[in-house]
């Protein structure tokens, strides 16, 4: 690769959502319920292909999280991104199912690497992560819906995690059984609650196309991940399901008991799929990148989303946005950024979800352009004891290129819009508060936030109390 110029960023896209992401990836090992009849088994982490970009560099590093980290923040740098808000993505199949010291070792090892210090201890590295130069603002970790209990949640708090991206698939315990996933979707819908309840943002992974579906049952089940209030992802990574070398499904292919959706059928399905994802819904990702020398069938175009997504843009005529998913939507994803208009308003979306009521406050333009968004969810049931008479804030992001800490410009972040969403956070617990009759029903505000962004609610007035950072209402 040649270096870029010095102020060209190589990969902008990277940054454009306002962190730097950051993916790690775990050694391999196989997933403790066995092995879905879709997943390859080669060798490198449960699901992945030894010539994925990410494993390749894993493997070279012999999987150190330390090393890891340390390599991708020099290759950032080289390629002039910011390095100072980082999210953390520890991939590479269910995260929890790996014995607990070597869960705590690998996350230590990441916040060790960004501090370029080695602490004592889990705890003294997560302090010192809160002024470092490379701070974790974000950290998620992937794992199964049976594997994501009460136990688990309250060590993943521990760990300083914020995200959690749960294998669905899909929502149908017929197809579960026929590609051996070994879990139900009561799992989903418990999983999905408790970590809502405790302040997660929680992501579905889900596979169009598994053996047993249509083209309309698949829409028919993606309707009802958002009419169903036990469902209601925050965000989705869409994986239509490949055949790849390696996985009991291809024995199936060869069989002629299996075919994967033909390229003008999965886009087809992809655009009405996309058009009935609410507001407070982000579509992380849509295809998986196989490389073509595993890939036995299936779509292979990894830029299917752009492409149907310049469709939709191109035909939709000036600044009116159909699409109300948020990637969609954000201002950093926008062709001519600088006539946007930047008047912004405050939008709120109510709705329940895992027997809570959900906050979805949003700073849009009157086009529907999202500079930043809030989530505060009043929960149903919290078992986690910081939490109790709380408030949860589970999501707040300024959107817009990131920007070093400290340094401020035109974009939104730094502008006041983080403080502007949070403020009317606090107005919707008072009057709900003032509601009711009997005194004040809240006692406080409770967010989940990386460890680098702790310093941000300090200046609002919150402050650490176990995982989260709490402020008392007066
Ligand atoms: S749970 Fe995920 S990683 Fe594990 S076997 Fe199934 S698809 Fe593969």
């Amino acid at each position: 690769m040649l270096k870029p110029k010095p102020h060209e960023i190589r990969k902008p896209s990277k940054t454009l959502s306002g962190v730097t992401p950051l993916a790690v990836v775990l050694k391999p090992k196989a997933c403790n319920h066995g092995i879905c009849l879709y997943c390859p088994s080669l060798h490198v982490p449960q699901s992945y292909t030894p010539k994925s970009p990410a494993i390749m560099r894993a493997m070279m590093l012999d999987y150190n999280a330390y090393k890891q980290v340390k390599a991708r923040l020099r290759a950032y740098s080289v390629m002039n991104h910011p390095t100072d808000k980082i999210e953390l993505i520890i991939m590479g199949g269910t995260f929890l199912d790996y014995p607990i010291k070597y869960q705590e070792k690998f996350v230590k090892d990441c916040y060790d690497a960004l501090n370029n210090k080695k602490s004592r201890n889990l705890s003294e590295a997560k302090k010192k992560n809160e002024t470092a130069k490379h701070r974790c603002v974000a950290l998620c970790i992937e794992t199964r819906p049976d594997v994501c209990g009460k136990q688990e949640i309250q060590r993943i708090l521990n760990y300083g995690c914020t995200r959690v991206e749960l294998g669905v698939q899909a929502i149908d315990n017929k197809i579960y059984e026929k590609v051996k996933r070994g879990h139900t979707v009561k799992d989903v819908i418990d999983a999905t609650k408790l970590l809502k309840d405790s302040g997660f943002k929680v992501g579905y992974h889900i596979m169009p196309g598994l053996p047993g579906m249509t083209t309309a049952k698949d829409l028919k089940m993606f309707r009802k991940l958002f009419n169903d209030q036990r469902f209601k992802p925050d965000q989705l990574k869409i994986y239509p399901c490949q055949v790849i070398r390696g996985a009991e499904l291809e024995k199936w292919y060869w069989q002629e008991k299996y075919k994967p959706y033909n390229k003008q059928e999965l886009k087809k399905l992809l655009i009405r799929m996309l058009k009935i994802i609410p507001n407070y819904c982000r579509v992380m990702r849509i295809m998986r990148e196989i490389p073509p020398a595993y890939l036995i069938a299936g779509v292979i175009n990894i830029d299917l989303r752009s492409e149907f997504e310049k469709e939709i843009r191109d035909t939709e005529g000036k600044n009116k946005i159909k699409i109300n998913e948020i990637r969609f939507r954000e201002i950093g994803r926008q062709k001519n950024k600088e006539n946007i208009d930047r008047k912004v308003k405050i939008k709120i979306t109510k709705y329940k979800a895992s027997e809570g009521e959900e906050y979805f406050i949003e700073a849009v333009n009157k086009n529907k352009i999202l500079f930043g968004l809030l989530r505060l969810r009043f929960p149903d049931k919290v078992f986690i004891d910081e939490l109790k008479d709380a408030v949860i804030i589970r999501e707040l992001h300024v959107y817009g290129k990131a920007i070093e800490i400290g340094k401020s410009g035109k974009q939104s972040q730094h502008i006041g819009i983080g403080k502007m969403l949070m403020q009317k956070a606090e107005k919707i617990v008072e009057k709900e508060n003032n509601k009711n009759k009997q005194g004040k029903k809240f006692q406080k505000i409770a967010v989940i936030s990386g460890v680098g962004v702790r310093e941000y609610y300090k200046k609002l007035g919150y402050k650490l109390k176990g995982n989260y950072m709490v402020k008392r209402l007066n």
